[in-house]
């Protein structure tokens, strides 16, 4: 069929089998770009073999000898190669001058002029020039057609288009979208820059409010400089050019329909973005570096850390504006915004992300330097963690604090070519052409908004100053801050600008930096788009003020939780579970029968029903979530016949929570980040990391030391998330055995979190159901189990679920009388059940065994109350645990031990001796130890 196509085609044609070279020079460019070729070629090249719907690797010799061979099949004297060339001159050229344009589409960038400084030594690219393809001035005036150029006319002389390639490609702006594989993506692309050759009309108005934004980001700077002279303030200067375009940004988001916006960045212009853009009142700021506080936000941050809220004046409506509050580790800031627009988007019931959007601003060493700027790309387009699009922003300063030598920064040509592995488009633009930055930010807007994608400007600038004020940059950039130093500012360029096209007048300049600077000193918001806030959907209050051993009621009916039960176990007919699945649903209706007891798959999953059954939301991720790393989950059935997914926890009742379960990229950092974010913005929603063994929680340390446990702290703001971290010491070796404990025990105070060890099943249930129902948001940390998960011991029944009660000590359960009590042990986790077991072997009656589930913070009432009490003539306390000596909760919590026994008991160790790898890596040295551990605690 494709074949009668070519060869009706062929036999229309004037070329012939000599003309190879023409065709594949098409095809070439064909290759490159469908669009370069006209229709008729593109529907003979789009018709060429395929196999299964796959494009052949067909190399270009491959193609000659496609069309050699169908001109065998045409008239004779087109069959063979040394048939005279029937190309004319102006065909080749044809050729020529399309492939002229497809590498300005490719290449141009390169010679686009983008530095401020002019410092960047761009290559010299041979394909941008006339005679690499063969083609000379003496072809100015020839018209040609232009094929799939967008600039509205078919044909256009060589110089003409030459002149508008070079415009387009290689003015302000370096586009790179090429890389893209989606034709309709590239030619949405090419319609919007070539039909304006990058540079469209734009009105008196938005230039004046463009020199506003400049006037007002550079007047800043000044103020701050002069009033706190040598103070750190990260100054924006050099990269002025960000407040217009968050400004212009901002404003075509509520006209396109977003109500939110939430940015991430780090310090550099943070200042200036949080006074000229958010709208934070000056006087405020001022107070800030004059040394007063906000008592309110506890210990407090730096203020070129901290977050703001505020509602914005759009063409579209009003728009809520959130600036995350961050730390200095660099880049980690993002996924938290994610996560945090996810958030919004999951309450506004908006899938496809154009209600809230999110910007975030990168530094351009850190950008290519850190990896998690990898794994919140490589999240982007995922079900579980997608927002419609980023709009990634990179002040591209040319220097990290003393680094500027590119060979030191990156082995990359551009720093933000790490956008490229999720194929988003890339504008460079010159900071110091406004116009061109107000051009790229709307159209990435668009884009973004179009295609549901990421998409990347790279603010190319410079830094006024060293890395802070303090700082002395010409001791490392010599050469770059001779440069900086006679190089006008932002302002004064475009001013010049302005003046010199008729647009404004020296007079009128002069007036808009006196009002702004009069504006600085009244001290009032300096923002017209600044509105109080109003358009936010949450409201805190009720999440406020509330500490961990607040009153809640959680008790539930026995029937009512059956009931539960029943819905969760309940699957569509269509479901063919596989036959393991299907033994552990068979248990699970067991269970319900109350033919078995309860073991810690159902009454995790019953604590999920129950809470969603409650209108309360639940969003678990990690690595494997859906089913559990250790196979006891299983709250996502896979259809064995076709694949196809069920998840009984969304059909627990009518009008339920949300429920949302995802295996997540693997990640830490990142996933976790977001899933603080998520939290951080999201109070009615359960928000549950699981980690697949706990040990993988090292990855996302940075999040757990500078936001998770610090993050109420610096900056008041609450979370609820729950870190679900496998912890056991099995034999499996180092990496696999400890999730921790004592990094997570040395980070506490404040009551800044929750750290739990449950044990039981019961434990389990209320643990979580705890998290969600108390109106408290503080993060949970749960040491949970591997093996327990299957233990025969650690089964509950209905009833120790129904009493609602997550309990933070377990008295000794089997029958032993107090008094005869010589020695109490105190435990957490799964040794409790090796010393239960090891116990009840040895016939002893003279030992109790004491759980602290709650070993943050630490349950000193409960403890004094039912066990100090009960035990108070026991002079002989022991601290049992699986982890080595200077790990677990030994050191970390010794103080509590201490503070819960008897005055005049002694308090001794039973554990492994202290090491520096967490767990041996042999089975057998493992058995050992674990035998010597508790033979060590009981023996008296
Ligand atoms: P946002 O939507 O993040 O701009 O937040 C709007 C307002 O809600 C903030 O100004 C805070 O008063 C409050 N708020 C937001 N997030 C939190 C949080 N995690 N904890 C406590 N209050 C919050």
């Amino acid at each position: 069929m494709q074949q009668s196509v070519m060869k009706a085609w062929w036999d229309s044609s004037h070329m012939a089998g000599g003309n190879a070279a023409y065709i594949e020079e098409l095809y070439e460019a064909f290759l490159e770009d469908p669009n370069n070729v006209s229709d008729q070629w593109r529907s003979i090249f789009e018709g060429l073999p395929k196999v299964d719907g796959v494009e052949l690797d067909t190399s270009h010799s491959t193609i000659r000898e496609q069309f050699k061979a169908l001109a065998a099949l045409g008239p004779a004297a087109r069959a063979t190669s040394n048939a005279p060339s029937k190309t004319s001159t102006s065909d080749d050229k044809q050729v020529k001058v399309l492939q002229l344009i497809n590498a300005y589409r490719f290449r141009g960038h390169q010679h686009a002029n983008l530095d401020p400084l002019d410092l960047w030594k761009q290559p010299r690219v041979r394909d941008l020039e006339l005679s690499h393809h063969n083609l000379t001035e003496k072809d100015f005036d020839t018209h040609f057609n232009v094929g799939s150029y967008a600039i509205g006319q078919e044909t256009m002389t060589l110089k003409d288009l030459f002149t508008s390639l070079n415009r387009t490609y290689c003015g302000s702006i370096g586009s790179e979208y090429m890389h893209i594989t989606d034709t309709e993506q590239k030619r949405w692309l090419q319609q919007r820059i070539e039909s304006v050759q990058a540079k469209p009309e734009i009105s008196r108005e938005e230039k004046i409010h463009i020199l506003k934004g400049l006037v007002a980001a550079d007047g800043m700077e000044k103020y701050l400089g002069s009033k706190f002279p040598g103070a750190k303030r990260f100054s924006l200067e050099g990269g002025d050019s960000l407040v217009p375009m968050l400004k212009g940004l901002i404003n075509h988001a509520g006209e396109s329909g977003a109500k939110e916006v939430v940015i991430g960045m780090a310090h550099r212009g943070r200042l200036n973005v949080l006074v000229n853009v958010l709208g934070k009142n000056p006087s405020v700021l001022f107070d800030e570096f004059s040394g007063k506080h906000d008592e309110s936000l506890g210990a407090g941050d730096v203020k070129y850390h901290a977050g703001f809220s505020s509602d914005f004046a759009t063409g579209g409506g009003n728009v809520h504006l959130a600036l995350a509050f961050n730390p200095s580790h660099l880049e980690i800031v993002n996924p938290v915004v994610i996560g945090s627009v996810r958030a919004r988007l999951d309450r506004r019931n908006c899938s496809d992300g154009s209600a809230v959007l999110p910007i975030t601003i990168h530094g351009d060493s850190a950008i290519a330097g850190q990896g998690v700027v990898q794994e919140t790309f490589n999240m982007s387009q995922t079900r579980g963690f997608q927002v419609g699009g980023t709009v990634r922003i990179v002040i591209n300063n040319q220097v990290g604090f003393t680094t500027s030598k590119t060979e030191d920064t990156r082995s990359t040509q551009y720093c933000t070519d790490i956008a490229k592995m999720v194929q988003a488009p890339i504008f460079h633009v010159n900071a110091d052409d406004p116009e061109a930055v107000l051009f790229v930010t709307k159209l990435a807007l668009d884009y973004r908004n179009t295609f549901k994608r990421d998409v990347m400007i790279d603010l190319v600038c410079y830094r006024r100053h060293g890395h802070n004020e303090a700082d002395e940059p010409n001791a490392t950039q010599p050469l770059m801050y001779q440069k900086i130093k006679k190089h006008p500012v932002p302002r004064l360029i475009y001013a010049d600008q302005l003046t010199a096209e008729g647009t404004i007048d020296a007079h009128e300049i002069e007036k808009l930096v006196s009002e702004y600077r009069a504006a600085l000193d009244h001290g009032a918001c300096v923002v017209p788009e600044w509105r109080p806030m109003t358009e936010h959907s949450v409201d805190w209050t009720p999440y406020l003020g509330h500490d961990w051993d607040a009153e809640y009621d959680g008790t539930i009916e026995k029937d009512k939780l059956i009931e539960l039960g029943r819905s969760i176990v309940n699957y569509p007919e269509s479901v063919k579970l596989q036959s393991r699945v299907k033994k552990l649903y068979g248990d699970r209706e067991a269970m319900l029968a109350e033919e078995k007891l309860l073991d810690w798959g159902m009454a995790e999953n019953l604590a999920y029903a129950d809470i969603v059954s409650r209108g309360t939301s639940i969003r678990l991720t990690g690595q494997d979530s859906g089913r559990g790393t250790f196979f006891h989950r299983h709250a996502v059935l896979h259809s064995q016949s076709d694949g196809a997914e069920y998840m009984p926890l969304q059909h627990v009742s009518e009008n339920q929570g949300r429920m949302e379960i995802y295996d997540s990229v693997l990640s830490e950092a990142a996933v976790v980040a977001f899933e603080f974010g998520y939290a951080t913005a999201e109070p009615g929603t359960l928000t549950i990391w699981e980690a697949q063994f706990g040990d993988f929680a090292n990855g996302a340390q940075v999040v757990i030391d500078q936001f998770l446990s610090s993050g109420e702290a610096k900056w008041g703001r609450l979370c609820g998330l729950t870190l679900l971290l496998p912890h056991g010491y099995e034999g499996q070796g180092p990496e696999h055995s400890s999730a921790r404990l004592e990094r997570f025990l040395q980070l506490c105070a404040d009551h800044n979190w929750q750290v739990c060890v449950p044990s039981t099943p019961a434990q389990v249930y209320n643990m979580i159901r705890r998290q969600a129902i108390r109106p408290m948001r503080k993060p949970l940390i749960v040491m949970s189990p591997k093996s327990l998960l299957r233990h025969p011991l650690a089964i509950s029944s209905f009833d120790e679920l129904t009493d609602g009660i997550f309990h933070n000590v377990i008295d000794e359960i089997d029958d032993i009388k107090s008094e005869d009590v010589k020695r109490v042990i105190m435990c957490s986790g799964k040794v409790y059940y090796d010393l239960l077991e090891q116990r009840r072997k040895n016939e002893q009656s003279d030992i109790a065994i004491i759980r602290i589930e709650q070993l943050y913070p630490f349950p000193h009432e409960e403890m004094a109350a039912n066990i100090t009490n009960k035990y108070k003539h026991v002079k002989d306390w022991v601290w049992c645990q699986e982890e080595p000596q200077n790990q677990g909760a030994w050191y970390c919590s010794q103080h509590h031990f201490w503070g819960s026994i008897p005055d005049g008991a002694k308090l001794t160790y039973a554990g492994r001796t202290a090491s520096a790898s967490p767990a041996v890596g042999y089975n057998a040295v493992h058995n050992q130890q674990q035998k010597a551990l508790v033979d060590d605690a009981l023996t008296l």
